[in-house]
Protein backbone atom coordinates (compact mmCIF):
# COMPACT_ATOMS: atom_id res chain seq x y z
CA UNK A 1 0.00 0.00 0.00
CA UNK A 2 1.05 3.51 -1.15
CA UNK A 3 0.56 6.71 0.05
CA UNK A 4 1.05 9.48 -2.54
CA UNK A 5 0.13 13.28 -1.90
CA UNK A 6 -0.99 15.66 -4.07
CA UNK A 7 1.14 19.07 -3.60
CA UNK A 8 1.64 22.59 -4.76
CA UNK A 9 1.20 25.44 -2.46
CA UNK A 10 -0.08 27.06 -5.29
CA UNK A 11 -3.86 26.99 -5.76
CA UNK A 12 -5.18 25.93 -9.33
CA UNK A 13 -2.49 24.26 -10.90
CA UNK A 14 -4.52 20.83 -11.18
CA UNK A 15 -4.11 18.99 -7.73
CA UNK A 16 -7.77 18.19 -7.39
CA UNK A 17 -8.28 17.54 -11.13
CA UNK A 18 -5.25 14.88 -11.27
CA UNK A 19 -6.33 13.68 -7.81
CA UNK A 20 -9.77 13.15 -9.36
CA UNK A 21 -8.92 11.44 -12.45
CA UNK A 22 -5.80 9.43 -12.03
CA UNK A 23 -7.54 7.77 -9.02
CA UNK A 24 -10.76 6.99 -11.04
CA UNK A 25 -8.72 5.54 -14.17
CA UNK A 26 -6.55 3.77 -11.60
CA UNK A 27 -9.77 2.28 -10.30
CA UNK A 28 -11.37 1.73 -13.91
CA UNK A 29 -8.16 -0.71 -14.11
CA UNK A 30 -8.62 -2.97 -10.83
CA UNK A 31 -6.28 -0.83 -8.38
CA UNK A 32 -8.40 -0.53 -5.24
CA UNK A 33 -8.46 2.98 -4.32
CA UNK A 34 -8.96 5.47 -1.41
CA UNK A 35 -8.46 9.24 -1.54
CA UNK A 36 -8.48 11.46 1.21
CA UNK A 37 -9.81 15.03 0.54
CA UNK A 38 -8.23 17.55 3.26
CA UNK A 39 -8.83 20.81 1.29
CA UNK A 40 -11.72 22.63 3.05
CA UNK A 41 -12.73 23.76 -0.36
CA UNK A 42 -14.15 19.61 -0.67
CA UNK A 43 -13.63 20.02 -4.29
CA UNK A 44 -12.44 16.50 -5.19
CA UNK A 45 -15.52 15.70 -2.55
CA UNK A 46 -18.03 17.75 -4.88
CA UNK A 47 -16.18 16.60 -8.06
CA UNK A 48 -16.76 12.67 -7.08
CA UNK A 49 -20.83 13.69 -6.91
CA UNK A 50 -20.55 13.72 -3.28
CA UNK A 51 -23.12 16.67 -2.07
CA UNK A 52 -20.61 18.37 0.86
CA UNK A 53 -23.72 19.71 2.96
CA UNK A 54 -24.78 15.76 3.18
CA UNK A 55 -21.47 14.60 4.62
CA UNK A 56 -22.14 12.93 7.93
CA UNK A 57 -18.60 12.36 8.57
CA UNK A 58 -15.25 13.30 6.98
CA UNK A 59 -11.79 13.47 7.45
CA UNK A 60 -12.35 16.47 10.58
CA UNK A 61 -13.82 13.79 12.46
CA UNK A 62 -10.62 11.71 12.31
CA UNK A 63 -8.65 14.88 13.14
CA UNK A 64 -10.63 15.71 15.92
CA UNK A 65 -10.16 12.49 17.41
CA UNK A 66 -13.90 11.66 17.22
CA UNK A 67 -13.95 8.92 14.83
CA UNK A 68 -11.61 5.87 13.26
CA UNK A 69 -10.54 6.18 9.95
CA UNK A 70 -12.75 2.85 9.30
CA UNK A 71 -15.40 5.03 10.04
CA UNK A 72 -15.75 7.48 7.79
CA UNK A 73 -14.58 5.67 4.44
CA UNK A 74 -17.45 5.88 2.24
CA UNK A 75 -17.96 4.08 -1.52
CA UNK A 76 -18.21 6.38 -4.54
CA UNK A 77 -20.83 4.61 -6.26
CA UNK A 78 -19.87 5.67 -9.73
CA UNK A 79 -16.74 3.95 -10.29
CA UNK A 80 -15.77 0.39 -8.53
CA UNK A 81 -12.77 -0.56 -6.65
CA UNK A 82 -13.04 3.75 -5.64
CA UNK A 83 -13.55 4.95 -1.66
CA UNK A 84 -13.25 8.04 -0.46
CA UNK A 85 -12.92 10.13 2.99
CA UNK A 86 -14.35 12.96 2.58
CA UNK A 87 -14.18 16.70 3.36
CA UNK A 88 -16.65 18.95 4.85
CA UNK A 89 -16.13 23.07 5.62
CA UNK A 90 -15.32 22.41 9.66
CA UNK A 91 -11.74 21.54 8.17
CA UNK A 92 -11.33 25.18 8.01
CA UNK A 93 -11.40 25.55 11.09
CA UNK A 94 -9.34 22.18 12.30
CA UNK A 95 -6.00 24.39 12.20
CA UNK A 96 -6.54 26.37 15.37
CA UNK A 97 -8.67 24.07 17.07
CA UNK A 98 -6.23 21.52 17.26
CA UNK A 99 -3.45 23.84 18.17
CA UNK A 100 -3.02 22.16 21.26
CA UNK A 101 -2.75 18.34 20.47
CA UNK A 102 0.43 16.07 20.84
CA UNK A 103 1.93 15.07 18.14
CA UNK A 104 -0.58 17.45 16.10
CA UNK A 105 1.44 16.82 12.44
CA UNK A 106 1.04 13.08 13.29
CA UNK A 107 -2.41 12.60 13.68
CA UNK A 108 -3.46 11.25 9.63
CA UNK A 109 -0.64 9.33 10.03
CA UNK A 110 -1.91 7.56 13.02
CA UNK A 111 -5.16 7.28 12.10
CA UNK A 112 -4.10 5.43 8.74
CA UNK A 113 -2.05 2.86 10.74
CA UNK A 114 -5.55 1.87 11.83
CA UNK A 115 -7.16 0.83 8.78
CA UNK A 116 -7.54 -2.61 8.61
CA UNK A 117 -8.61 -3.02 4.72
CA UNK A 118 -5.74 -3.10 1.87
CA UNK A 119 -6.06 -0.55 -0.59
CA UNK A 120 -2.88 -0.48 -3.36
CA UNK A 121 -2.67 3.91 -3.29
CA UNK A 122 -4.50 6.21 -0.88
CA UNK A 123 -4.07 9.51 -2.66
CA UNK A 124 -4.20 12.73 -0.61
CA UNK A 125 -5.50 15.71 -2.11
CA UNK A 126 -3.91 18.73 -0.29
CA UNK A 127 -5.06 22.54 0.44
CA UNK A 128 -3.22 25.14 -1.49
CA UNK A 129 -1.59 26.07 1.60
CA UNK A 130 1.49 25.29 3.97
CA UNK A 131 -0.38 24.57 7.29
CA UNK A 132 -2.07 21.87 9.71
CA UNK A 133 -3.79 20.17 7.20
CA UNK A 134 -0.92 19.81 4.56
CA UNK A 135 1.73 19.02 6.67
CA UNK A 136 -0.39 16.11 8.37
CA UNK A 137 -0.28 14.96 4.67
CA UNK A 138 3.06 15.01 4.37
CA UNK A 139 3.90 13.50 6.79
CA UNK A 140 1.36 10.54 6.35
CA UNK A 141 2.79 9.95 2.60
CA UNK A 142 5.43 8.10 0.88
CA UNK A 143 5.63 10.40 -1.43
CA UNK A 144 4.64 13.56 -3.17
CA UNK A 145 3.03 13.76 -6.66
CA UNK A 146 3.35 17.57 -7.53
CA UNK A 147 1.37 19.17 -10.67
CA UNK A 148 2.91 22.31 -11.62
CA UNK A 149 0.81 24.41 -14.29
CA UNK A 150 2.59 25.92 -17.47
CA UNK A 151 2.81 29.35 -16.47
CA UNK A 152 5.43 32.10 -16.70
CA UNK A 153 4.90 32.17 -12.71
CA UNK A 154 5.38 28.28 -12.16
CA UNK A 155 9.00 28.14 -11.69
CA UNK A 156 8.52 30.80 -8.92
CA UNK A 157 7.02 28.86 -6.38
CA UNK A 158 9.06 25.72 -7.64
CA UNK A 159 11.93 26.94 -4.81
CA UNK A 160 9.64 27.44 -2.06
CA UNK A 161 7.64 23.68 -3.13
CA UNK A 162 11.29 21.61 -2.71
CA UNK A 163 12.05 23.44 0.55
CA UNK A 164 9.15 22.69 2.19
CA UNK A 165 9.09 19.01 0.89
CA UNK A 166 13.20 19.16 2.07
CA UNK A 167 12.12 20.54 5.35
CA UNK A 168 9.67 18.03 5.90
CA UNK A 169 11.80 15.15 4.67
CA UNK A 170 14.81 16.06 7.27
CA UNK A 171 12.69 17.15 10.50
CA UNK A 172 9.57 14.94 9.92
CA UNK A 173 9.20 12.41 7.53
CA UNK A 174 12.61 10.84 6.31
CA UNK A 175 11.27 8.71 3.82
CA UNK A 176 9.12 11.09 2.09
CA UNK A 177 10.02 11.25 -1.44
CA UNK A 178 8.97 12.86 -4.95
CA UNK A 179 6.89 10.42 -6.80
CA UNK A 180 6.57 12.48 -10.22
CA UNK A 181 5.73 16.26 -11.57
CA UNK A 182 3.02 16.35 -13.50
CA UNK A 183 3.04 19.24 -16.01
CA UNK A 184 -0.74 20.45 -16.16
CA UNK A 185 -2.88 22.92 -18.43
CA UNK A 186 -0.11 23.05 -21.14
CA UNK A 187 -0.61 24.80 -24.64
CA UNK A 188 1.59 23.04 -27.44
CA UNK A 189 0.47 26.56 -29.82
CA UNK A 190 2.82 28.51 -26.91
CA UNK A 191 6.51 28.41 -27.00
CA UNK A 192 5.64 29.56 -22.90
CA UNK A 193 4.57 26.13 -22.06
CA UNK A 194 7.40 24.77 -24.02
CA UNK A 195 10.19 26.59 -22.64
CA UNK A 196 8.46 26.20 -18.92
CA UNK A 197 8.64 22.14 -19.53
CA UNK A 198 11.96 22.44 -20.34
CA UNK A 199 13.09 24.42 -17.11
CA UNK A 200 11.28 22.37 -14.65
CA UNK A 201 12.99 19.26 -16.42
CA UNK A 202 15.96 21.05 -16.06
CA UNK A 203 15.52 21.20 -12.35
CA UNK A 204 13.52 17.71 -11.27
CA UNK A 205 15.32 15.81 -14.54
CA UNK A 206 13.20 12.11 -14.70
CA UNK A 207 10.61 12.76 -11.87
CA UNK A 208 8.62 14.76 -14.61
CA UNK A 209 6.57 13.06 -16.29
CA UNK A 210 6.41 12.33 -20.19
CA UNK A 211 2.80 12.71 -19.94
CA UNK A 212 1.62 16.78 -20.00
CA UNK A 213 -1.95 17.34 -19.50
CA UNK A 214 -3.39 19.87 -21.99
CA UNK A 215 -5.87 22.49 -20.90
CA UNK A 216 -9.37 21.05 -21.63
CA UNK A 217 -12.63 22.29 -21.25
CA UNK A 218 -13.99 19.19 -20.70
CA UNK A 219 -11.61 18.28 -17.33
CA UNK A 220 -12.93 21.77 -16.01
CA UNK A 221 -17.11 21.12 -16.81
CA UNK A 222 -16.62 17.37 -15.57
CA UNK A 223 -17.04 18.70 -11.67
CA UNK A 224 -20.19 20.68 -12.08
CA UNK A 225 -21.40 17.44 -13.29
CA UNK A 226 -19.68 15.64 -9.73
CA UNK A 227 -18.38 13.36 -12.21
CA UNK A 228 -14.84 12.05 -13.20
CA UNK A 229 -13.66 12.47 -16.86
CA UNK A 230 -14.01 8.82 -17.27
CA UNK A 231 -17.72 8.96 -16.95
CA UNK A 232 -18.02 12.44 -18.63
CA UNK A 233 -16.28 12.43 -21.73
CA UNK A 234 -14.18 9.38 -21.90
CA UNK A 235 -12.92 10.36 -25.38
CA UNK A 236 -11.76 14.09 -25.37
CA UNK A 237 -7.98 15.23 -25.09
CA UNK A 238 -7.69 15.23 -21.65
CA UNK A 239 -9.43 12.28 -20.71
CA UNK A 240 -6.91 10.71 -23.05
CA UNK A 241 -4.07 12.41 -21.37
CA UNK A 242 -4.96 11.49 -18.14
CA UNK A 243 -5.43 7.57 -18.99
CA UNK A 244 -1.35 7.70 -20.67
CA UNK A 245 -0.51 9.54 -17.07
CA UNK A 246 -2.13 6.52 -15.77
CA UNK A 247 -0.35 3.99 -17.66
CA UNK A 248 3.04 5.76 -17.07
CA UNK A 249 2.16 6.01 -13.45
CA UNK A 250 1.86 2.26 -13.53
CA UNK A 251 4.75 1.34 -15.23
CA UNK A 252 7.11 3.75 -13.09
CA UNK A 253 5.69 1.68 -9.77
CA UNK A 254 7.03 -1.30 -11.47
CA UNK A 255 10.46 -0.08 -12.56
CA UNK A 256 10.61 1.04 -8.76
CA UNK A 257 9.19 -2.44 -7.51
P1 LIG B 1 -6.05 22.91 -7.54
O1 LIG B 1 -6.65 21.71 -6.90
O2 LIG B 1 -4.55 22.84 -7.64
O3 LIG B 1 -6.50 24.19 -6.91
P2 LIG B 1 -7.84 22.37 -9.77
O4 LIG B 1 -7.59 20.97 -10.22
O5 LIG B 1 -9.04 22.60 -8.92
O6 LIG B 1 -6.54 22.96 -9.06
O7 LIG B 1 -7.90 23.27 -11.08
C1 LIG B 1 -8.18 24.66 -11.01
C2 LIG B 1 -9.24 25.02 -12.04
O8 LIG B 1 -8.75 24.75 -13.36
C3 LIG B 1 -10.51 24.21 -11.90
O9 LIG B 1 -11.59 25.01 -12.26
C4 LIG B 1 -10.33 23.08 -12.90
O10 LIG B 1 -11.57 22.59 -13.37
C5 LIG B 1 -9.53 23.75 -13.99
N1 LIG B 1 -8.59 22.82 -14.65
C6 LIG B 1 -7.73 21.96 -14.06
N2 LIG B 1 -7.00 21.29 -14.97
C7 LIG B 1 -7.42 21.74 -16.19
C8 LIG B 1 -7.05 21.43 -17.54
N3 LIG B 1 -6.09 20.55 -17.83
N4 LIG B 1 -7.69 22.09 -18.54
C9 LIG B 1 -8.65 23.00 -18.25
N5 LIG B 1 -9.04 23.32 -17.02
C10 LIG B 1 -8.43 22.72 -15.98
MG1 LIG C 1 -7.82 21.54 -5.14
Amino acid sequence: MKIICVFNQKGGVGKTTTNINLCSYLANKGKKILTIDIDPQGNTTSGLGIDKRNVESSIYDVLAGEKSIKEVIKKIELVDNFYIVPSTMELAGAEVELINKDNRENILKNALQELDEKFDYIFIDCPPSLGFLTINALCAADSVLIPIQCEFYALEGVGQLINTVQLVKKSLNKSLEIEGILMSMYDSRTKLSNEVVEEVKKYFKDKVYNTTIPRNIRLAEAPSFGLPILLFDDKCRGAEAYQKLTKEFLKRQKSKA
